[in-house]
């Protein structure tokens, strides 16, 4: 069919013909026809530019386009802004490990060839660095953290960090970021001091390294979700509400409430593995529960709820109990008591292990459709790097509070949870007691046999006094060879026979290593809030003179403030 443009041209070349080029006759019937002509041209020439107005309203699906451009850019804001809100996240984190450090991130630029600036504490890290910088492809092409002091790479360390007066002690740590298994850029940190970056301090940043690679990672699982703006929206929004502290619980309402508004089900199931992964254990339950219900454990194997598990796939079905040889939905037999026939379920993943399955269930036979699959694919997939993330998180900040060699709290840990405690005791109007022990002539045992045996004695140290106080007591190794305890809800009449006891079961160990044996005693000292002070510092002040106190008297032994 030709178009109105088309014939439009055609007429026009008629008309011309006859108008201009076939020999005029003279007469009134051409003059009428002339006039016709000129008003049909017009006419012609009207509908022709309508026409071309017409066409500049975009189609359906270029309004599909030019609508969807202020959405992207919406989402990639808000992408960027969790992006940012990640690295400001980390910051904090190493900020808080030291005050003195400065951090930056870098990523990869593949149009620039090198590394751009995304995030930094402080003005002095370059904008961009070049893909051959020495000290750069040393961090990206290693899976440990990078340590280096300026004293030590001069000419390096200038052409990264520019001419000034450096002082030699500066130092800089790195450590890579990965996205999609490869290295993506790197994660800075410079100290002023070398001597002030210690061997713990390097775990936090390989871990911190790996947080924010888990963090890039899910926000482009995000941003790759483009099926359903309402939805991941609220995806991004679980991350945005669910603090790394938040309750488990909480995420499961709230992955239970996203279910609800977004697929039809009749039975919604949130199972998180189990007895070392051979069983699982149901969490949340919404709808039916009369088959199994919170807190129910079942094994995986030959179980249809135990697929994402063995699997470690998608399940999707309309009629499970044909295309999956199982021996049932929780248990085996279980098929016939509850008329299911219809679901889908996705495992929770961290790497390659499951952790756990959503599972929405229909009892009609009315398949799940591709939508439905890739949103509960997103959902699981943003749950997994929750629970990852969680889970290097816990990794992470244990490290920061405990001491490398003890496990004990270190003494940062131990000055805030013992403020805390002092609080907890005002407010409940409740005495606590704090003891001071120092290991008697520990400065022989290094002498005499070497660092490691004097390791190994502070180790069983930590572990014997451990033990002798209760979960709820604070336990920490306050310097070298001092330890602090501080039991809560107690007074020192109370107290003294759990010092005694200590003080006696290490008097009575016999220290043995690679053949050497050695006998320690320990000496203590002991304030009590309120009695002895309401201030921290004066508390530990008394604890400390006491126990110098009984140094003088020989060791071995504990002294209460004011005992001497
Ligand atoms: P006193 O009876 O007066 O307490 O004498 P001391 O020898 O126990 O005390 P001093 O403070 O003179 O020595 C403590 C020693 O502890 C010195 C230091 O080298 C050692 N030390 C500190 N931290 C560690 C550590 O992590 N491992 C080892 N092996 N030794 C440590
Ligand atoms: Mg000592
Ligand atoms: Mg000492």
């Amino acid at each position: 069919m030709p178009n109105l443009k088309q014939v439009t041209i055609v007429t026009i070349v008629i008309l011309s013909f006859i108008l201009f080029i076939f020999p005029a006759p003279d007469g009134t019937i051409y003059t009428v026809f002339r006039i016709f002509a000129f008003i049909s041209i017009s006419f012609l020439f009207f509908q022709s530019s309508l026409e071309a107005q017409k066409s500049e309203v975009p189609t359906a699906k270029s309004f599909a386009v030019i609508n969807k451009k202020p959405d992207n850019e919406e989402l990639t804001n808000e992408l960027r802004e969790n992006y940012d809100r990640l690295l400001s996240v980390v910051f904090q984190m190493i900020i808080a490990i030291n005050p003195e450090y400065k951090c930056a991130t870098y990523m990869f630029d593949p149009t620039l060839g090198g590394l751009v600036l995304q995030k930094s504490t402080f003005k002095e890290f370059p904008e961009n660095i070049s893909q051959e910088d020495p000290l750069c492809s040393s961090i990206l092409n290693q899976d440990d953290p990078v340590l280096v002091q300026q004293a030590e790479a001069k000419e390096n360390w200038i052409n990264l960090f520019g001419e000034k007066t450096w002082r030699g002690s500066e130092c800089m740590m790195g450590v890579r970021l990965m996205y999609h298994g490869r290295p993506a850029g790197c994660l800075i940190l410079l100290a002023d001091h070398f001597k002030t970056v210690n061997e713990r301090d390097k775990g936090i940043l390989t871990y911190l390294g790996k947080y924010i690679s888990i963090g890039i990672s899910r926000l482009q699982r995000i941003e790759r979700l483009i099926t359903d703006k309402d939805y991941h929206l609220q995806i991004a929004n679980l991350f945005n509400t669910f603090g790394i502290k938040s309750d488990q619980n909480e995420l499961f309402e709230k992955i239970r409430d996203l279910c609800r508004s977004f697929f039809r089900y009749d039975k919604l199931t949130i199972t998180l593995s189990a007895d070392n992964a051979s069983k699982a254990e149901v969490k949340m339950v919404d709808g039916f529960k009369e088959d199994s219900n919170v807190d129910d454990i079942f094994e995986i194997e030959n179980t249809l709820h135990g697929l994402p598990y063995t699997s470690g796939q998608i399940i999707n079905s309309a009629d499970w109990a044909t295309k999956y040889s199982v021996k049932g939905r929780f248990i085996p037999g279980d098929t016939e008591l509850f008329n299911f026939n219809t679901i889908l379920a996705a495992p929770i993943k961290k790497d390659n292990d499951v952790l756990g399955s959503i599972a929405v269930e229909r009892t009609e036979i009315s398949p799940f459709s591709d939508r439905d699959f890739a949103l509960l694919e997103i959902l699981a997939a943003t749950a997994s790097s929750i629970f990852s993330w969680k889970s290097e998180y816990n990794i992470m900040h244990k490290s920061a509070i405990h001491d490398g060699l003890t496990d004990l709290l270190n003494h940062k840990a131990y000055q805030d949870r013992f403020v805390e405690e002092l609080s907890r005791a005002k407010r409940f109007k409740q005495n606590l007691v704090l003891l001071i022990l120092d290991l008697d002539k520990f400065k022989r045992i290094n002498d005499t046999y070497g660092h490691l045996y004097g390791d190994y004695v502070l180790m069983v140290v930590a572990k014997q006094l451990k033990e002798s106080v209760r979960n709820i007591d604070i336990c920490a190794r306050y310097g070298g060879e001092e330890f602090a305890i501080v039991l809560v809800n107690t007074d020192i009449e109370n107290a003294r026979p759990v010092a005694e006891r200590i003080i006696e079961k290490i008097a009575e160990y016999h220290f043995n290593k690679d053949g050497i044996e050695e006998h320690m005693t320990i000496s203590a000292g002991m304030s009590e809030y309120p009695k002895n002070s309401t201030d921290g510092k004066a508390l530990i002040a008394h604890a400390d003179l006491a126990m110098y106190e009984v140094k003088k008297n020989g060791g071995n032994g504990v002294i209460a403030h004011g005992e001497y």
